[in-house]
């Protein structure tokens, strides 16, 4: 006995899709066979069965109703699996044989395109990565807006945290360098190695520009890219393949180098919470929450992309400046650009559908409905002077033609399925016009028929219907059968009627329902048509989406810096960074007017590097941490929450930002810490801005100081680094530098001491302080009391001598766990601490001390 050949078939196609699940179109199912059966079972939840597949014993298999199948198929992306999906690809009707069937696409966690699945805010990227003995390449794409960058860099950690991939590919030599492993550990990212040929040069290059039917790539500022054209080259292999023809919303490659913009580490993005928090990953209390006031998703996945690629050129930041001005300054403007921007669509993935036919009639009409303001968009930006404004302006095509085609064409509601009419409006298409009169004339011929039936028969509730398998009858209950006329055809005997046909009533059917067939199909065929029109003015399109984002983007800037108050940062070139009543974007949100400004003061000369000392919990990391992103937000082109605000281009942020421990990726605090501290030394420049929140306190103290004291003076000295640095230490010694060390300046955070109590006043102030006030902060914290006594009486006896020596001494006073301190104890710690015994006489003394003995006795 052999294989069924529905079976064959199916293994035959699977071989092809190994690393698949495949869904194999059966009817109106999907079905999943053997070990893909078994598998998707048990992920999917769904009844494992069998079929008779020609072998000893049945096949397993289960399977799920086509029309569910965006659910299912992004249930199993969400837990790693790729789905390849199999159609029948003729009509089962034509064909006598077993139905010819075919892989239509591959779908990726990189490549879903259903919108169901995927946040309209974010862009969906697949990256490819490259490397090889000369350096690395990324390569980006979302086949959702049809977006394709390219670059060559080395931080690709950097990279990946900026795009945040759904998937990874990259070559064998990546596969295995430590940083590959990294990315594993550290963003939990997968990567799947693909076709070592795919990589190649001369089947990259080819590859290319047979994608964008080209002769050679020198349009697209690859010249002398090498690596990046291998990357990109890779990626549209594995795009074609799993995507087979539908690419043609990718039209254009862009070369970008990262020192376009700011370059931002792994580490900084994250704890500079840009587009996701620390430890809940949500995108509330990050700066683009405070920024984020678009109104369409393209606005919203461009803003994103500005926030985590701040510019580093001055005029290009200049202009983007401007630009905001403008909105921020005319409230109205924003109001009557909002309104418009609320009825626009996501043009870009509107698109994406269309190109790859899966688009319905009412995705054209959101199109069009989303065009319809475009003209009146443009009105009101027509006298603007700001750059962006203007320039939309002059090069915004309107895309009136599209809107007319649409309009003309597509009804205003239509239905969901294109496979049963109604899609088209009357006076389109002189065809369907035709059949649609056709098919009314039937329905009127009916009419007369049913009148003409009753007056012959003399029936009155003579009635003609239509089912599915007897088509048009005409209906007699029981109580008239005697009435039947003699050439009535009997079709079928229910309880209480009969139905019969006349072949009167069957040509009058052929009419109707040919006519409905007829229409079904010429609209689905005229749908298509317009819809291809659609698609090849992609690139016009595509180019007007971006400008519309481009106005949402900036009239949220325009928005936030109204509503915040922020002012509009003037740029230097000398280096310097002013900031007068600064405040931190996001923990100003969150104390209601009760956020504390402070002034930021720093420099190429003297004021290089700020020592800044207080207590735990007096805001120093709030205030380092607002440095940074007030420069990351006016490099965005936005303005800042500050009073005024002198800014230079800073080229990279640095942080090293407090202990968070990363087990997961096997490496310890203090190392994590080190590898970041050596990461600045080698990658800082003078026109860096260096935040460091403590260093070396992952070791002895003695170690600890050490390190820092050399890292200061290392980056502080304008012949290693000299850059622009806030150092937040617990380290008192460390405010010994200034004086000392040209560029250092000491700052500490004031706070008033009441009684036992401190109050923080979050006010940055000139000099130094010597205490941490930690005790009071774990006092706050509800430590218990016992262990703030001890911790004070251990801080008196570390004040009152060389530390070193003291701690051995420490460990000797140590009271072993089990004593516990009793309230008469207690009293007389008080006591001692609180006798003058420079008043005291020796008898005296002699006498106190008797007495307390006697009381802990
Ligand atoms: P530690 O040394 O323990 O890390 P810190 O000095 O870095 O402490 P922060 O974490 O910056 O302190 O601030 C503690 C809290 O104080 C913040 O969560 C914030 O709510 C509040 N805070 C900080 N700065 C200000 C300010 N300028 N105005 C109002 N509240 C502030």
């Amino acid at each position: 006995m052999g294989l069924t050949p529905m079976m064959e078939q199916y293994l035959k196609i699977k071989e092809g899709y190994q690393n698949c699940i495949l869904f194999y179109r059966l009817g109106d199912f999907y079905e999943m066979f053997f070990e893909d059966a078994l598998t998707a079972s048990r992920e999917l939840e769904i009844t494992l069965t069998g079929r008779e597949c020609g072998l000893g014993e049945r096949a397993p298999m289960c399977g799920i109703p086509f029309h569910a199948a965006d659910g299912y198929v992004k249930k199993m992306i969400d837990k790693g699996y790729k789905v390849a999906i199999c159609e029948q690809v003729e009509d089962p009707k034509l064909t006598k044989t077993i139905v010819r069937r075919e892989v239509v696409r591959v779908i990726t966690p990189g490549t879903v395109m259903d919108s169901n699945s995927l946040d309209e805010t974010k862009n969906n990227y697949i990256m490819c990565v490259y490397g090889n003995k000369i350096g690395f390449s990324i390569s980006v794409a979302d086949i959702t807006t049809g977006e394709f960058i390219t670059s060559q860099t080395n931080d690709i950690l950097g990279e990946v945290a900026k795009y945040n991939p759904a998937e990874i590919i990259c070559n064998e030599y990546f596969y295995n360098q430590p940083v590959a492993s990294m990315l594993e550990k550290q963003l939990n990212k997968r990567l799947d190695r693909y076709n070592e040929w795919a990589f190649e040069y001369a089947t990259a290059y080819k590859n290319l520009c047979t994608h964008f039917s080209v002769l050679n790539l020198n349009g697209f500022g690859l010249e002398g890219k090498n690596l990046s054209t291998c990357t990109s080259g890779a990626l549209i292999a594995y795009l074609s393949e799993t995507q087979k023809n539908a690419l043609k919303h990718i039209f254009k490659i862009k070369y970008y180098s990262t020192n376009e913009y700011m370059v931002l580490d792994l580490s900084s993005r994250r704890n500079l919470e840009l587009t996701q928090t620390l430890r809940e990953k949500e995108k509330k209390g990050t700066l683009l929450w405070v920024l984020d006031k678009t109104k369409t998703a393209m606005g919203a996945r461009l803003l994103r992309k500005w926030v985590e690629e701040p510019l580093v050129d001055i005029s290009k930041i200049n202009k983007r400046l401007e630009s905001v001005e403008e909105f921020k300054t005319d409230p109205l403007l924003r109001e009557e650009i909002k309104e418009i921007l609320n009825t626009v669509f996501d043009i870009e993935r509107l698109m994406s559908k269309i190109v790859y036919t899966t688009a319905n009639a009412r995705d054209l009409v959101a199109l069009k409905n989303s065009l319809a303001n475009l003209p009146a968009l443009k009105q009101l930006i027509s006298t603007s002077t700001a750059y962006y404004q203007s320039e939309i302006y002059q090069a915004m095509d309107p895309l009136s033609d599209i809107y007319e085609m649409i309009e003309k064409s597509i009804m205003d509601f239509p239905p969901f399925s294109l496979r049963e009419g109604g899609i088209l409006k009357d006076g389109y298409d002189l065809r369907l016009d035709q059949l649609r009169i056709a098919k009314n004339e039937g329905t009127n011929w009916l009419n007369d028929l049913e009148n003409a039936e009753k007056e012959r028969t003399g029936i009155k509730n003579l009635k003609i219907r239509f089912n599915k398998i007897f088509g048009y009858y005409i209906e007699i209950t029981n109580s008239n059968l005697n009435s039947a006329p003699e050439n009535y055809i009997r079709k079928q005997t229910l309880a209480n009627c009969e139905r019969f046909i006349t072949p009167e009533l069957k040509s009058i059917e052929d009419a109707i329902l040919g006519a409905d067939e007829k229409i079904v199909e010429l609209e689905f065929d005229i749908f298509c048509n317009i819809r291809n029109l659609i698609a090849n003015e992609v690139n016009r399109i595509q180019e007007t989406a971006y400008f519309i984002a481009m106005i949402d983007v900036l009239q949220s800037l325009g928005e936030v810096s109204d509503k915040q108050a922020y002012v509009k940062p003037v740029m230097n070139t000398e280096g310097r960074i002013n900031i007068r009543n600064g405040r931190h974007p996001v923990v100003e949100k969150f104390c209601d007017n009760l956020f504390i400004p402070n002034d930021t003061n720093l420099d190429l000369e003297d004021n290089r590097l700020s020592i800044i000392t207080g207590p735990n919990m007096a805001g120093k990391s709030t205030f380092m941490r607002q440095v940074a992103l007030i420069s990351i937000m006016a490099q965005i082109g936005s303005f800042v929450p500050a009073e005024t605000a002198d800014l230079c281009i800073v080229d990279r942020v640095f942080t090293r930002v407090g202990a968070s421990d990363d087990l997961a990726t096997g490496q310890s605090t203090f190392m994590i810490e080190m590898t970041e501290v050596a990461n600045i030394l080698n990658n800082a420049t003078k026109n860096s801005l260096i935040i460091l929140d403590e260093i070396g306190r992952g070791t002895s103290t003695f170690d600890g100081l050490s390190i820092a004291w050399a890292v200061v003076e290392y980056i502080c000295e304008l012949k290693n680094i000299g850059a622009k640095t806030l150092f937040a230490t617990h380290y008192h010694e460390l405010t010994e530098l200034e004086g000392r060390l040209q560029g250092v300046k000491n700052y500490c955070i004031a706070v008033k001491e009441e009684g036992e109590d401190i109050i923080f006043l979050r006010k940055i102030i000139r000099g130094g302080t010597d205490n941490s006030y930690g005790i009071h902060v774990a006092k706050l914290a509800g430590v218990p009391r016992v262990v703030i006594e001890r911790s004070n009486e251990i801080l008196q006896q570390l004040n009152e001598a060389d530390i070193n020596n003291k701690t051995k001494n420490i460990a000797k006073t140590k009271k072993k766990p089990e004593e516990k301190i009793n309230n008469n104890e207690l009293e007389v710690i008080q006591e001692l601490k609180s006798m003058d015994m420079n008043s005291m006489s020796p008898l005296i003394a002699l006498q106190v001390l008797f007495d307390l003995q006697n009381k802990i006795k």
